[in-house]
Formats: structure tokens, C-alpha cells, sequence
């Protein structure tokens, strides 16, 4: 089953509950959805049999959750790492692995559900290692889809993969979402907290600090996608992760600030319903219901008395203070190798801003002026694979690198 058709597929469920025991692995296991998936797995440690876990440099970390959760595999991207893996994991039986090969072998291992939460454009390979793999995936990267939207979808049709999403905003629309009525869908819209910045004048938001930035309102996350949610590029990157996971024209796509967090999203159809997705701002959920879908099963996250909730609160995006919001619709509708640049002139400026080797403000400036050049040498048609699409990333990256360097013209 792909994500286009959320046609509950009552088969797969079934095998689940017969066997009773899922077999999970984690690419990404140290980060924030890595470490939260593992702790509703140690709440149910007869459901699940843990396969590999993957981490970027963190090997002390990786260890200590490969040991708890018993799993077969350690895979860490550093190669340099790996006899510290291996010393840390001596005595346990626990497979050692590193480098690009290591998390290639990660990624391969057999499993009933992966969940690809590596940050960045780096958990591509990964997460289309574990597509081939035709069981599910539980989707927490959005980069994949960003950069390589049609390329991913094509893989994940080609395999048979059952695609779920754990960001919590798809997570609502695929709850929303009746595979019987699709085609009358008029509109889904994604809510954004409007992160730390949401009421702060233009001038004060260009200057913040990386300390401001990493204030999330709402929600606890890793670092990326906090600043990302700062800037509201995590929004317009995540209308472009919806176009491709729900089958959706950009038309049909729109965002809107809701500060609280409490609804994740809307989908509006012909006759002027809106249905809405509601639960309190916590990670467990939409990956709970990744690894049981379409089953539900109690989860720790907390019950949502709306009698106690602060008002709920909705506005328009603000694309005049939040540039990043103007330049993500904008790739949207490009389309082509406009996301995938997109994406990568992002995670450039943004790797810079947390090194504090440019301002906040900086961030949509360089993303902007790495788009128009590439877009002006003609660098932006559709990437035919996965190959094409990281030539451009890499092109991307340098020419983003070039903008920052030349920080004082943007200025
Ligand atoms: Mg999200």
C-alpha cells in the first residue's frame, strides 16, 4: 500500500497480530523520533523485536540503546568510528557496523517496519535501501521526499512498500483521509506552531540567536528541524512532503499558523466539510500509529481535555517576516529540481547559522540567491534518479557555500 491509496490493508495488519512479534528497525535511533520510538518500544517489549539501529557519530548512545533493546545490528555513519562501536559492543553478540556500507547493511536487514528518521538528504540512500526491502516504512525524514519526491514515490510503488508518515501533521491528514473520496478532496491544510518568532517584528527576527531559535514553543525536536520550524521552512518543506506522500496538486496545498499545536491538520472536501486531526503535541503519537497502523493501541501520550487547553488560535502565514515560507511555495510549484535545491541551500545555511557563521536572517537570503543561480544556468529540470537528484544536491551545497560566503553583498 503507498500512501496515495490509504486503503487499510486488513492483510498486513493480520500477519502483525499473528505473529505478535514486529520486527523494527531504526535508521537515525539517537535523535529525538530514533529515541521516542524506542521508548514505546521498551513500553511494549513483547510486540517488537529490535533488528538495527543506526546513529551518526553518537557510538555511546547507539550502544547503550542497541544492549537495552537487544538488537542484532549497530551501524554508525562515521567510518572512523567503528572500533569504538565495536569495543563498546564487545561481549553482547550485537553486530557492529560503520560507514555508508554499515548503514547500507543497516537499511537492508530484513524487518516488518523501518523507520527512517536520519536527518537531512543523507537519510536518502537509507531510507530507498529500506523501500526495496517492499514492507513498511515509517517515514520520518521529509528531506527524502522533498528532494526526491518522484523518484521515491516511484521506488516505493515499484517495491510494494506500505509508505506510513510519522510527521505529525501528515500523520493527521492520513487519519483524515478516506481512500473512497479522494478526488473530492478541495483542500488540506497543514498548521504550523509559527515557532519562537511568531510575534516578534521583522528586524528582531533577522538578529535572533541560535539560543532564541532553539526555543521551539511546542514542540521537543533535534536542531535542524527547530531551526527549521524558527524560519517556517519546515512548513513549506512539509506542503511538498504532502504533495508527494497524499498524491496532491500544490493548489490543493496551503499552511496556516495555529500557535497551540493542538490540530495538526485539516482536509477540506467539495461539499465544505473540514475534518480536523487533534492531539496533544507529542512525537509518540504519529509514530505509534506508524508501527500499528491502521490498529490503534494505548499510547502514554497525554488525553486532550479541550475544557483545559488554552483557546485555539488560527492565522495566516506571514511570508513578509518568514521568507522561507514564500521560497518553499515557490519550489513547490517550480517543481523539477527546485525542492531538491531548495533543500540543500537550506541545510547549508542552516548547518551555518547553528556554526553562528551567519545571521538568522541570512538563512532565506541564502537559500534565495542559491535557487536564482541555479535556476539561471538552467540547473533545475525533474532529476530522472537518485543520482541526479545528488549531483544537484551537491551543486546546490556549493553554491549556497559560495553565498554565504559572500555574506556582506546579500546584506
Ligand atoms: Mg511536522
Amino acid at each position: 500500500m503507498v500512501a496515495a491509496d490509504f486503503a487499510p490493508t486488513s492483510v498486513q495488519a493480520k500477519s502483525f497480530l499473528q505473529t505478535n512479534v514486529m520486527r523494527v528497525s531504526i535508521l537515525g535511533a539517537t535523535g529525538s523520533v530514533g529515541t521516542s520510538a524506542l521508548d514505546l518500544i521498551g513500553r511494549a517489549p513483547a510486540n517488537y523485536s529490535v533488528e538495527a539501529l543506526t546513529a551518526d557519530a553518537n557510538v555511546a548512545l547507539l550502544a547503550r540503546l542497541a544492549i537495552t533493546h537487544g538488537a542484532k545490528l549497530a551501524a554508525v555513519a562515521t567510518p572512523d568510528a567503528y572500533a569504538a562501536l565495536k569495543a563498546a559492543l564487545s561481549g553482547t553478540g550485537i553486530e557492529a557496523a560503520a560507514g555508508p556500507a554499515g548503514l547500507e547493511l543497516a537499511a537492508g536487514r530484513a524487518t516488518d517496519c523501518t523507520i527512517a528518521s536520519i536527518v537531512g538528504v543523507a537519510g536518502l540512500q537509507p531510507a530507498l535501501t529500506a523501500v526495496a526491502l517492499g514492507k513498511r516504512l515509517a517515514l520520518a525524514n521529509k528531506e527524502c521526499l522533498v528532494s526526491a519526491g518522484h523518484v521515491f514515490m516511484r521506488a516505493v510503488r515499484t517495491h510494494g512498500c506500505e509508505l506510513l508518515t510519522v510527521d505529525s501533521e501528515h500523520s493527521g491528514v492520513m487519519q483524515l483521509i478516506e481512500a473512497r473520496n479522494r478526488d473530492q478532496i478541495t483542500k488540506v491544510t497543514l498548521t504550523a506552531s509559527g515557532g519562537p518568532f511568531r510575534t516578534w517584528p521583522p528586524e528582531a527576527i533577522n538578529a535572533a540567536t541560535v539560543e532564541q531559535a532553539l526555543k521551539h514553543p511546542n514542540w521537543a525536536m533535534g536542531r535542524k528541524i527547530t531551526i527549521d520550524s524558527a524560519t517556517m521552512m519546515n512548513k513549506g518543506l512539509e506542503l511538498i512532503e504532502a504533495q508527494h506522500l497524499f498524491d496532491l496538486r500544490p493548489a490543493q496545498l496551503d499552511m496556516i499558523v495555529h500557535a497551540q499545536s493542538i490540530v495538526h491538520a485539516l482536509v477540506e472536501y467539495s461539499d465544505g466539510s473540514v475534518l480536523a486531526q487533534l492531539a496533544a503535541p507529542d512525537m509518540r503519537l504519529p509514530i505509534a500509529l506508524a508501527l500499528t497502523w491502521p490498529d490503534r493501541r494505548p499510547t502514554p501520550v497525554p488525553k486532550l481535555d479541550l475544557t483545559k487547553t488554552p483557546a485555539l488560535t488560527f492565522e495566516p502565514a506571514d511570508d513578509i517576516r518568514f521568507p522561507c515560507v514564500r521560497l518553499a511555495r515557490a519550489a513547490m510549484h517550480q517543481g523539477g529540481g527546485a525542492p531538491a535545491a531548495l533543500n540543500a541551500a537550506n541545510e547549508v545555511a542552516v548547518a551555518a547559522f547553528l556554526a553562528k557563521r551567519c545571521k538568522f536572517g541570512h538563512i532565506a537570503s541564502i537559500v534565495d540567491r542559491a535557487l536564482q543561480t541555479l535556476d539561471n544556468r538552467g540547473l533545475l529540470p525533474e532529476p530522472a534518479g537518485v543520482a541526479e537528484i545528488m549531483n544537484l544536491d551537491a551543486e546546490a551545497r556549493r553554491v549556497a557555500t559560495e553565498a554565504l560566503g559572500a555574506i556582506g553583498d546579500i546584506d
